[in-house]
This record gives structure tokens, sequence and C-alpha cells, in this order.
């Protein structure tokens, strides 16, 4: 069982350790991307999420464990193409995700499955149900995807050894083999989006699992240096910036089709400003490009702020899946 006192001054000291890391010396990136072969990028890929998941995770990949899913409820939303489920699943021998699923009615053949992941502050049921900003949870079920939305905004740490993303990023992949292992889902087409925190995650998620094939990050494409500014500090981790930047998380992703959404109105301190989206993005594009592929990462800009747009990546997940 979780003990509350001892998760209570972990999560305090994660969000130390995240400030006080934070305004320390300049990064180092031991392990920027640099490759300049597809093959020579396959290797770097291979190394790049084994020290991933080693400082996210407790120092090794965590062993599988069965997902033990649970149904908690289910209902059938007025006037919408799809029917929602409640689910509890096992992520860990001591550790459970609780997440939403939307599998819509008329289907010819097994679905896309899509996580649908939520911001700072939101939750997997505002996600499914398209409240708050989330609105692309029905919308992705309505183009005939089986939709999952785990909540992932603990800021409460259960081990110790670990960190909050890498908690957050590891219920989230247990969470995409509870959607594999749904008959509805096709396991060939599987995709991820989320705005802010959900643009976070899904980097992590796109950049550890190879099955996923398609990816939207809204709100998020930034630098370590940027979220040093004025951000909640649950992005960070211990070694993060001594080996990475989050561009090179994102040449994780490579050469799988991505699209970056950011907000013209996005503004620093907080925000995440387009300027700066656009020198991480270069770098991304590079790493995509090293695979000859650089149009398969798209920066989609749009004249909001803060939300998620969706028109890329609708017509992304079109390309890439066909009809569903
Ligand atoms: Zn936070």
């Amino acid at each position: 069982m979780r003990d509350p006192v001892l998760s209570l001054a972990a999560g305090m000291l994660a969000l130390w350790l995240g400030t006080a890391i934070g305004t320390g010396a300049e990064t180092v990136r031991s392990q920027r991307f640099a490759a300049q072969t597809p093959a020579e990028a396959r290797q770097w890929q291979a190394r790049a999420r084994e020290t991933l998941v080693r400082l996210m995770m407790g120092g090794a990949r965590p062993a599988p464990v069965p997902l033990g899913a649970k149904l908690l409820g289910h209902e059938q939303p007025a006037g919408r193409p799809f029917h929602l489920e409640e689910w509890s699943i096992q992520t860990l021998a001591d550790r459970r995700a609780h997440a939403w699923v939307a599998i819509p009615k008329a289907r010819l053949r097994k679905a896309p499955g899509v996580l649908a992941l939520h911001g700072h502050g939101g939750s997997g049921e505002q996600v499914i149900r398209g409240e708050s900003f989330y609105w692309y949870g029905p919308k992705l079920a309505e183009l005939g995807c089986v939709v999952i939305a785990p909540d992932i905004g603990q800021h409460t740490l259960q081990h110790t050894n670990w960190s909050l993303m890498g908690e957050r990023t590891w219920d989230t992949l247990c969470c995409l083999d509870y959607l594999v292992s749904r008959p509805e889902v096709d396991p060939d087409r599987l995709a991820v989006a989320g705005l802010s925190l959900g643009g976070e995650t899904a980097m992590y998620v796109a950049a550890l699992d190879t099955r996923v094939q398609a990816a939207c990050s809204s709100g998020w494409l930034t630098t370590i240096q940027n979220m040093k500014r004025n951000h909640c500090p649950c992005w960070h981790f211990p070694g993060l910036e001594s080996h990475f930047d989050f561009a090179d998380v994102f040449a994780c992703v490579a050469p799988r089709p991505i699209v970056f959404e950011i907000g013209e109105k996005e503004r620093a301190p907080g925000g995440f400003p387009l300027d700066i989206a656009r020198g991480a993005f270069a770098e991304v594009q590079a790493a995509y490009g090293v695979f000859g592929a650089a149009t398969n990462a798209v920066l989609a800009v749009h004249p909001g702020g803060h939300v998620f747009h969706g028109e890329r990546f609708w017509s992304l997940l079109q390309t890439v899946f066909g009809p569903p």
C-alpha cells in the first residue's frame, strides 16, 4: 500500500530536486543526437531509450505485471456515436492506473487505438468527455478510434527512486498495453496525442514505445531552459538535462510521423513560445532528416494560445492509418 506520509515527503523532495537542479549550471547533453546515418541513428535511439528508462523509472525497465483490468463503470452518453468505460489497470505490483475508454459503436473492422492525454491539472475523464481544453477525446472517438485517456497528473511520487514523469509515462505505456488487448483495437494502428503535460507525456511514450506509429504533441515542444522559467518543476528528474534536451527525446520518435502544435499566442515565461519551439523543431527535423524523413515531422502553427488544434493531426491519422 502507498504510505501517504512517505509519498508526500518523496513528492516534495522531487519538486525540491527539480527546483534546485533547475537553477543549476548550463546543460551538458552528453547524449545529444548527432548521428549521421540511419544505422547510427537507430543505435543512438536504442541507447537513449535505455538511458531515459533508467533515469525515469527506478534504474531499469520495470518488470511487466498482468494488467488485472477492472471495469469500474460504463455508460452511453446521449447523442454520441460511442460508449464509455471506466477502468482500473495494474501497472506495477503495487500500483494501478485509472483510465477512461471510448469505443465507437459502428465499426467495420478493428479500429485504430489512440492514447489521448490531458494537461496539467486535467483528468482522463475530462478528455474522454471533451470537457475544458480537451475536446480531442470525443473527436478521436467520432473519427472511429478507440480512445484511452488515463489520469497522469498526480504530483505524489510513489517510488522514491522513480520520477513523476517516469510514473506517469509508465502508467500510460501500460494503458497502451491494455488498449492493444482490446478486441476492437488494431495493434498495428496506434497513436498518441496530448496537450501540454499530455504533449510532454506523448513525447516520452512515442520515444520509448515503437508500437506508436503517429503522434501529436500539442503545446509542449520547447527546451529545458524554457521550462526553468515559471513552470511547475514536475517535468524535471535528475540526469535529464545532463544527457538530453527535449529535442533529443523527440529524436527517438524518428522517423515515425509526428505533428507538433504551437499557438501564436503562447508567451514566456510560463508558456511555450513559438520562437523557442522553432529552434527545437529544427533539431528534431534534422534527426528526421538523417532517416530521409524530414517531412514526417510537422510544426503546425495555429493562431490560438495554449490549446489543442487538431487539423494537421486528423489528416496525419488519415494518411497513416487510412479509414477507421
Ligand atoms: Zn506539475
